[in-house]
């Protein structure tokens, strides 16, 4: 027997990723895609598979395909259609699945990552579209039964197939990082959603003296390899655990002189191991054939819809337009771009800000008092408009920074409550709208003969009381909010006066 030693050899993984598209309804009927609600509630005669039931084709589904496509630089087919791939599974009630199959809509993309530094072109082989079946739910203990819900049945999936280009666990975290943040940004995508990724992840081990010098393996080389498929990892986390504990077991099996067979294994999360399923099938065993009740996507109108569909700035590009545009730290712009509702919220404001001060506001005040609390932009929505305004008192100095974040965001965060509302309890030394408004209340009463030359036209008058309001707020007030308060109220009592008339 060869002595072989761990050193020998390096890990080669491939990747299938399943994507949940985000879309109102299904892929082939008009049922919701909400995942919330009782079970079997979302379904009709199509995703439940009846008999002489027609599918649809959902165009928001070939649409998310087409950005997809797009976003990682691929081909979209000049012509693509659907088939049936058949097989027997309780979570599929027609007895096969519509997927496509030598036709898929996108072909040959690439995506690179950058492993701390080092930047690895990942090719992707293909991607294409189909139906996800329903849900098995397994019920704990030693019960005879387990549960189906069929809502999920028909939620457009796109199947993601990467090239055997990976080297290591952590490249595949890297890689799937990377892609779900572009799908999140894509607006394809919700990676909150239960199962909304789920990953295939294959791995082989290579001899180093397999490698070609410029470190490419040939086909030859891939095909003979006995590979091994891994099922059910549904996080970036999961598939980076599940490869090394996987590659770990390839290398003792390997080191003790034990063949790897090839076969499917199944990733249990819980327990952190990988367990075997079954020899993997062959193509042959599904029976493919042609979807004849779908369109085939082909011609002149298809070429032209495909144009006609755009992509959003992804993260990379962004983040460096933002170091370039708003002269940034790259930590900052990473910071700043890794969210697409955080970026669009500084992109926002910057006009109003110096962009360095609302960096500094954004990324590290309200993103780092958000991670402390474990809250996301989508959970503060609301009050956006408040920490604008704070980052304008702060700007125009009447509120300290120290201040402004150690207090005033701190409360609004924690109680939920009105930026107006903190300031009032704690007295800053700023005057709020609410307290211009009872000085404006009083200088209107106390003089009587200005607000009579304003009454009658006299538009200077209104000066002369801006100075008294001002006077009484300390010098703590934006006089051109006086101002606007004063028109509001003369403009009201005006009309009401015409009223009357
Ligand atoms: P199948 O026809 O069995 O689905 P494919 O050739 O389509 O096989 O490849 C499926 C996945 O397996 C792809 O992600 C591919 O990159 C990966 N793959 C192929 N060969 C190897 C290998 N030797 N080691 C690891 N992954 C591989
Ligand atoms: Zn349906
Ligand atoms: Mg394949």
């Amino acid at each position: 027997m060869v002595q072989v030693e761990e050193m020998d050899v390096i890990p080669v993984i491939g990747l299938e990723v399943h994507v949940q598209l985000e879309t109102k309804t299904k892929i082939f009927c008009g049922c919701s895609t909400d995942p919330d609600g009782n079970p079997n509630t979302n379904v009709c005669p199509i995703c439940l598979g009846l008999p002489g039931s027609l599918p649809a084709l959902n165009e928001a589904a070939v649409e998310a395909a087409i950005k997809i496509a797009k976003s990682i630089g691929a081909k979209i087919a000049d012509e693509t259609s659907f088939h049936r791939k058949n097989y027997f599974y309780p979570d599929l009630t027609k007895g096969f699945q519509i997927t496509q199959y030598d036709k898929p809509i996108c072909i040959d993309g690439e995506m690179e990552i950058n492993i701390e530094g080092e930047i690895r072109k990942i090719r992707i082989e293909r991607a294409h579209l189909e139906e996800d079946p329903g849900g098995l739910q397994h019920i704990s203990g030693d019960s005879d039964y387990v549960l189906i819900d069929y809502n999920r049945a028909g939620t457009p999936l796109i199947e993601i197939v990467t090239m055997p280009d990976l080297r290591a666990p952590k490249e595949v975290r890297y890689f799937l990082a990377k892609l779900e943040k572009n799908l999140e940004y894509l607006g394809v995508f919700d990676p909150e959603r239960d199962g909304s990724l789920r990953v295939d992840a294959n791995v082989s081990l290579i001899y180093k003296s397999d490698i070609e010098s410029d470190g490419s393996i040939s086909g030859k080389v891939l095909e003979a390899a006995n590979r091994i498929e891994i099922k059910n990892i549904s996080s970036h986390k999961g598939a980076e655990k599940a490869l090394v504990y996987e590659i770990g077991r390839q290398k003792n099996a390997i080191i003790h002189g034990r063949e790897i067979v090839q076969e499917t294994r199944h990733w249990d999360e819980d327990r952190g191991i990988t367990m075997s399923m079954r020899k993997k099938e062959t193509e042959d065993d599904y029976r493919y054939f042609s979807e004849f009740d779908l369109p085939i996507l082909t011609g002149d109108w298809w070429k032209m819809y495909i144009k006609s569909i755009d992509i959003p700035e992804l993260p990379e590009a962004r983040r460096k337009r933002f170091r370039e545009e708003y002269d940034l730290e790259n930590e900052v712009a990473s910071k700043l771009t890794s969210d697409k509702k955080v970026a669009d919220f500084y992109e926002m404001i910057v006009t109003e800000f110096d962009p360095g001060l609302a960096a500094r506001w954004v990324a590290d005040n309200l993103l780092g008092e958000l991670n402390y609390r474990g809250l996301g932009i989508d959970d503060v929505e609301n009050q956006l408009d408040d920490f604008r305004k704070l980052i304008r008192l702060v700007e125009t100095g009447k509120i300290t920074e120290k201040n402004g974040k150690s207090v005033v965001l701190r409360k609004m965060l924690d109680k939920k409550i009105s930026l107006d509302m903190i300031i009032d309890e704690e007295k800053l030394d700023i005057i709020n709208e609410k307290g211009v408004k009872k000085f404006v209340f009083e200088v209107i009463d106390e003089n009587e003969s200005a607000v009579e030359d304003y009454r009658n036209g006299e538009s200077n008058a209104i000066n002369y009381l801006v100075g008294k309001v001002m006077k009484k707020a300390k010098g703590n007030a934006d006089p051109a909010i006086i101002t606007k308060i004063l028109e509001e109220f003369f403009e009201q009592e005006r009309k009401e006066r015409k009223g009357l008339q």
